[in-house]
């Protein structure tokens, strides 16, 4: 998704640097007359006002004769031939291009000029006869002349309707030569515009290439280890240089006396170097694992050219230079083919490269032509170039801004595992924490129930020893006829055998209980009815002991009774808890007292029995024993347990057996005013 959003963004810049290039372009007449046999017919030129016409066409020509600059020579004497203008003049040294123009009366008074891109080498101008203007210096012999290339405007009023165009040029210094490049004529304030806008078009494709030069430097100084952007700089620094010194030449305008041989290099060098550093530039930027020998092919190559260049005059070496145009061609179908691979390979920005490449292909192909005349559609190669090199610095800004991003999720990532990492550290650091306080806990009980099974046994074997003691004493003092055969005696052995069997039960009982091997029948049982019958189940006993058993709130719960509650009981079981908690109540209870019972449903705990004597009361230090196994207060104040039937098991089986149903059992007493015992069991609904 980034990438498209990336590739639509560079798009859009594109369009907008294409659309103001063709703004820059200058606006040529439809118009469009062809010079034929030395005359071309300007009169039909009606919008002159706003178009500028080529001279394009046959133009008179002497070969190796001057025609003005010697005075007094007669050009009928020489052969005059008929040469296409633009074109090159095939192999000669100097010669003189001719042209009559004619042009419409309108024309007569104006002011127009003539746009003369690059004359190959060095030329001077007449118009009607009259001297205008010198580029270089011309001479029949190579050691007068003096080479200078640029392009030159000149404005002139013509006085007829008939205008005679005379250009003397010599060359002995460049391969091509003549006239090889259009001269416009037009208006002389369409001709200046034409002059500035190609300056500017210039001017801004050096700035452009200039700025684009030095960032990727700064870039490859900025990460060394990522040397691409070296090459792509080097290469935006060489252009510039060399836009500088071709087309308007700007440099020479600043400095009129550079010299031209050392232009014409600085022109041929960036071709001869940059095809070297171009393929060493995709190679590093679009590795391919194949064809790595085809860059070392390439640099040799480029070095032979580049040393012949440096060493030899241009006359020289740009003979040999239309042989480079192979290295060229095979250099731009292996860059093609990186392109490919890394569009097909989905490489960051990789279309879009390959788009931008696509247009430097257009524009080398439409150069190509325009420089064979076979269309006129101007140069489009600089701006091509330009693209693509801008192109290839946006695919580095979008690179290193993936790279950025990445390294920004990472540490993001990072950061996220660091913190998840400590919270996990923590976490376990408290999981370990608590499990050495369970473990502790775990010991201490350990260490705990080991102590109470130590204190249990001997309190089960004292609790048994004691009566079987008294069968024990009393049975033999029977057989040794010591006490006389009577029968309370064989009832105090019968009542001890009888505590003993209990106790021994008891035991038995809550060792099932305890570790739930008791057998139970639950049964659902309505909420509504079962308090009645634990009341009525247990009133006998309560009232055996000589109590009055009163339920407190009898009506309230028979009106407020939930219908739809159940509860699921094992009955015995739970008779047994009643049981011994009555039975208690009982015990600890003097005998004109009454015992209350009350019975409450809560939504959240379900039902709810309270038992409150108003006996002798539960110290508060010996509360939280009294669910424990063998715990006898009485026992431990005073040593009566025998003759009241303690055994100190009673709650602690009730517990259980409560603990099984899911419920709770609890106390509230006060010493001296009674006791009241809880009881919570939850309901089924
Ligand atoms: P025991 O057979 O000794 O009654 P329990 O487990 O039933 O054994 O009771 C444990 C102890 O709790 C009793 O020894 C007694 O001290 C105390 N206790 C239980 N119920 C009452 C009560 N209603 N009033 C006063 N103390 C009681």
């Amino acid at each position: 998704m980034r990438f498209v959003k990336h590739t639509s963004i560079m798009l859009g810049i594109v369009l907008v640097i294409i659309v103001s290039v063709t703004i820059f372009q200058p606006s040529f007449s439809a118009f469009m007359p062809t010079a034929q046999q030395g005359v071309i017919d300007l009169r039909e030129w009606e919008n002159a006002n706003s178009a500028i016409v080529k001279l394009d066409g046959s133009w008179r020509f002497y070969r190796q004769h001057f025609t003005h600059s010697k005075p007094g020579y007669d050009a009928e004497y020489v052969d005059a031939a008929f040469i296409q203008v633009p074109g090159d003049w095939k192999h000669a040294e100097y010669g003189t291009y001719q042209l009559t123009l004619l042009i419409s009366e309108e024309l007569k008074d104006k002011s127009l000029g003539l746009y003369i891109p690059s004359v190959a080498t060095a030329y001077s101008l007449w118009i009607d006869d009259e001297y205008q203007l010198s580029n270089g210096t011309i001479a029949p012999v190579i050691e007068e002349v003096i080479p200078v290339n640029y392009a030159r405007t000149v404005y002139f009023e013509p006085r007829d309707t008939t205008i005679e165009l005379t250009i003397e040029v010599a060359n002995f210094v460049q391969r091509k030569g003549g006239l090889w490049e259009a001269i416009h004529i037009g208006l002389a304030d369409d001709i200046a515009l034409l002059k500035e806008k190609r300056i500017a078009i210039e001017l801004s494709i050096v700035g452009a290439l200039f700025m684009m030069g030095i960032y990727n430097i700064f870039i490859y100084f900025l990460r060394r280890r990522i040397i691409y952007p070296l090459y792509l700089g080097v290469l935006c620094l060489l252009f510039a240089a060399r836009t500088l010194l071709i087309g308007e030449t700007f440099m020479i305008r600043l400095f009129p006396a550079f010299p031209w041989e050392l232009q014409v290099k600085v022109e041929y060098l960036p071709i001869v170097v940059g095809v070297y550093l171009l393929v060493k530039y995709v190679n590093h930027a679009y590795p391919m694992s194949r064809l790595r020998y085809f860059e070392k092919v390439v640099a040799v190559i480029s070095l032979v050219f580049a040393l012949v260049v440096l060493a030899t005059p241009a006359k020289v070496y740009t003979q040999y230079l239309s042989l480079f145009v192979a290295v060229i061609l095979a250099c731009l179908g292996y860059i093609g083919y990186a392109f490919w691979r890394a569009y097909q390979e989905k490489r960051v920005a990789a279309s879009f490269t390959f788009f931008c490449y696509n247009l430097l292909i257009l524009s080398t192909i439409n150069d190509a032509l325009y420089f064979m005349n076979v269309i006129h559609t101007g140069s489009f190669l600089s701006a091509g170039f330009l693209f693509f090199l801008t192109s290839q610095t946006f695919v580095h800004a979008v690179r290193f801004s993936e790279a950025n991003m990445q390294v920004e999720r990472l540490s993001k990532n990072l950061k996220e595992l660091n913190l998840s990492l400590e919270k996990k550290v923590d976490e376990r650091t408290v999981e370990l924490s608590g499990l050495y306080e369970r473990l502790q806990g775990l010991y201490a009980k350990l260490s705990k129930s080991e102590d109470e099974r130590k204190r249990l046994m001997s309190d089960i074997a004292h609790e048994i020893s004691t009566p079987l003691t008294l069968i024990k004493g009393y049975s033999e003092a029977l057989v040794d006829q010591k006490l006389p055969l009577d029968a309370k005696y064989i009832e105090i052995i019968h009542a001890n055998a009888i505590t003993t069997e209990r106790l021994i039960q008891d035991l038995s009982d809550l060792s099932k209980l305890e570790s739930r091997q008791m057998k139970m029948e639950f049964k659902e049982v309505k909420v509504k009815d079962y308090p009645a019958y634990v009341y009525e189940h247990h009133k006998a006993l309560a009232e055996k002991g000589g109590h009055d058993f009163q339920w407190v709130n009898r009506e309230q719960w028979n009106e407020a009774a939930p219908y739809d509650k159940f509860i699921v009981i094992d009955e015995v079981r739970m008779n047994q808890v009643f049981t011994n908690i009555i039975h208690n109540a009982v015990k600890y209870t003097p005998k004109e007292k009454s015992i209350y019972f009350a019975v409450e449903w809560k939504q959240n705990e379900g039902l709810i029995f309270k038992i409150r004597d108003e006996g002798k009361g539960i110290a508060s230090e010996a509360v939280p024993h009294i669910f424990n196994r063998l715990y006898r207060k009485e026992a431990l104040e005073e040593n009566q347990h025998r003759d009241t039937g303690n055994r100190g098991l009673g709650l602690t089986i009730s517990k259980e057996i409560i603990d099984i149903h899911g419920g709770k059992i609890w106390v509230d007493s006060v010493v001296g005013q009674g006791s009241t015992f809880y009881i919570s069991i939850p309901s089924k609904s």
